[in-house]
């Protein structure tokens, strides 16, 4: 059976670069509302205002789409969008209607077409509160006087601000026209302009078929500088120098990635700088990486972040987790690539520690959901829930150290020349977690009965908790602070460390290992030697801030504060809420904090606190 299904899929790939409908034509995404098998979009030409007074976007999208069975209807998932009029190819109106509105998933836009249908034009307006679209006020940008609007379309916002097929197996090109105020740039996941145009309108191609989740636009007073020839920044212009000098070796990653995983095949890659209320790390649009200012730390000490998104231009959007069911195969293949560019770039030791860090907090995600929870298995199953909630280290670090003990077993070479092989035979297609055991199978184990028995990669993939054959990791220089730490006996000695542990990376480990008893003077101690409640790493503020609350290391407190005030991502948001949580004083002030921090919030960082403060 499994064969069957096997050369069925294969089929279906070959001859659609859709991956969207099991053996049986049915659609295989619990989280769209459209049937793909029955009539599926193709091409996309959007064109939008986008007024900041009224914080909606105004305009229409005109789908090309396939009707090959002759349906009379197509389906396009929608949330909160207001439909004004649907025309045909013609010009000529159609009926539609809306299904039920359905817990995360918004409701169903279902548009009434022919056999001969090629194309539908919705006029439509969002809402004020469209859940992918944050508008900053000029207070909540870096410059602030020009106000900002940036998307966040991952997992299934995209339908907020775009009636589309919002499933990850479903992929389409796109051309755009979006009317912005005259002295503010606007750039999508798409080829950019790099100068602001006097009459506010700009146009844009992605010659590329893409998953509706990599739509993206952000609108603001912005600026470009180049790198070189391929690749640029785009930031505020009180932003953009220090951001071109974090960043210098983006041009050198995409050489590097290109060296093991085959040509980069995106033209330009460029990053913007948003403001801080950017919900994520960073996210890969297409040509143009979002990104959060936190991680221009000015010692180019997170920039491994670039070095994932890049990865994603292969392990994401070049092939595609189909369902968000296989989110694994984007995350886990990405943070394996990302990992790899480190190595190349910046050597074996920062590579280790990376590692070890992100094993440390696979450690925590695994206590957190439980070790037996079906949540920690690599194949989610999120079906009726929020996709987002397979955002874990699951996905991240369990995914990672699956591939890393694939290379173990077969080799550094072997590895390398079987996903380059992959990516170049998955190009601009979809797959699912089936797809990949099938073509893991019969590429790579068949070469070698035993390397199957030893990576047990169903394990890994369907069962919950880590499997025993984890691969072994290690840093010599954690381990050297490991040693240190346990020869404090009780009593802390931090005078003259930091000439010892210079890189943030050490500096990060040591928090995490510091001993659970610390009062509030041994804190006030390292913070004498490091200085970490007012560095300028936000990673080592995070680590640093639960410590100072558990702790009640008062010096710190507002800078939590302001921390809090100021930061939008989800990653640092959460532990410090979450600690804060842990004691009643603790929460009456994290809840003080949080009403007047929400507003700078993306509904994905807020929508999980509100939660965690109920
Ligand atoms: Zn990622």
């Amino acid at each position: 059976m499994k064969n069957i299904i096997f050369l069925l899929s294969l089929a279906l790939l070959s001859c659609n670069q859709n991956k969207v409908t099991d053996e049986n034509g049915v659609s295989t995404d619990p989280h769209s509302f459209s049937k793909p098998d029955q009539a599926i979009v193709k091409h996309l030409d959007l064109d939008l205002n986008v007024n900041f007074e009224s914080k909606i976007l105004t305009g229409k999208a005109t789908w090309t789409i396939e009707n090959h069975k002759g349906a009379d209807s197509i389906i396009f998932d929608t949330q909160n969008l207001h439909v004004i009029r649907v025309t045909l190819s013609n010009g000529e109106k159609t009926g539609f209607s809306f299904g039920p509105e359905k817990k995360y998933l918004g409701s169903a836009l279902k548009v009434g077409i022919k056999d001969s249908t090629k194309q539908v034009t919705i006029w439509y307006t969002t809402s004020p509160d469209a859940s992918a679209l944050q508008w900053l006020s000029p207070q909540q940008t870096a410059g602030k006087v020009y106000p900002f609007l940036f998307t966040q379309s991952e997992a299934i916002l995209a339908r907020s601000w775009i009636p589309c097929q919002d499933s990850p197996g479903i992929r389409f090109t796109y051309n755009a026209t979006i009317t912005v105020p005259s002295n503010l740039l606007a750039l999508m996941s798409a080829e950019n302009p790099q100068q602001i145009n006097v009459k506010g309108v700009y146009h844009f191609k992605q010659p590329h078929a893409i998953p509706s989740y990599l739509m993206a636009l952000a609108v603001g007073d912005l600026k470009f500088k180049a790198i070189d020839s391929r690749t640029g920044i785009y930031a505020e212009p009180i932003a953009i120098d220090k951001a071109v000098w974090e960043f210098a070796d983006m041009g050198k990653m995409v050489t590097s990635a290109e060296k093991l995983y085959g040509p980069y095949r995106w033209g330009r890659y460029d990053v913007i700088v948003l403001p801080p209320s950017f919900p994520f790390g960073g996210m890969e649009n297409p040509m143009l990486t979002f990104l959060t200012p936190t991680v221009t730390a000015g010692d180019r000490s997170l920039v491994s972040l670039i070095a994932h998104e890049l990865a994603h231009s292969w392990s994401g959007n070049l092939v595609t987790n189909a369902t968000w069911n296989d989110f694994w195969l984007n995350e886990g293949f990405t943070v394996y690539l990302e990992r790899r560019i480190v190595e190349d770039i910046y050597g074996k030791d920062e590579a280790k520690m990376q590692e070890v860090l992100g094993y440390e907090s696979l450690k925590e995600t695994l206590q957190d959901l439980g070790v037996k929870s079906s949540d920690t298995r690599l194949k989610g199953d999120y079906e009726g829930r929020d996709p987002d909630e397979g955002m874990t280290d699951i996905a991240y670090e369990k995914g990672y150290f699956l591939l890393k003990t694939i290379e173990n077993t077969v080799g550094r070479a072997r590895m390398d020349g079987f996903l380059k092989d992959y990516f170049k035979n998955h190009s601009f297609q979809s797959a699912t977690t089936e797809d990949f055991l099938s073509y893991l199978d019969s590429q790579l184990l068949k070469e070698n009965v035993a390397w199957a028995d030893q990576i047990k990669v169903k394990q890994w993939v369907y069962e919950p908790g880590i499997p025993l054959n984890f691969p072994s990791i290690g840093s010599a220089k954690y381990q050297a602070i490991d040693s240190l730490v346990s020869g404090w006996k009780g009593k802390i000695h931090p005078a003259g460390l930091k000439a010892k542990l210079r890189s943030a990376n050490e500096q990060l480990y040591l928090i995490k290992v510091l001993p659970a008893d610390l009062n509030a003077k041994d804190m006030a101690g390292i913070d004498k030697e490091f200085g970490f409640t007012k560095s300028g790493n936000a990673e080592l503020n995070c680590a640093w801030y639960v410590l100072a609350i558990r702790h009640h290391y008062q010096a710190a407190y507002p800078a939590v504060e302001n921390f809090l005030n100021h930061v939008g991502r989800r990653k640092f948001l959460i532990p410090l809420y979450k600690e804060l949580a842990t004691s009643a004083a603790g929460k009456e002030w994290a809840k003080k904090i949080y009403k007047k921090a929400r507003p700078n919030y993306h509904s994905v960082s807020y929508n999980t606190i509100d939660n965690l403060l109920k």
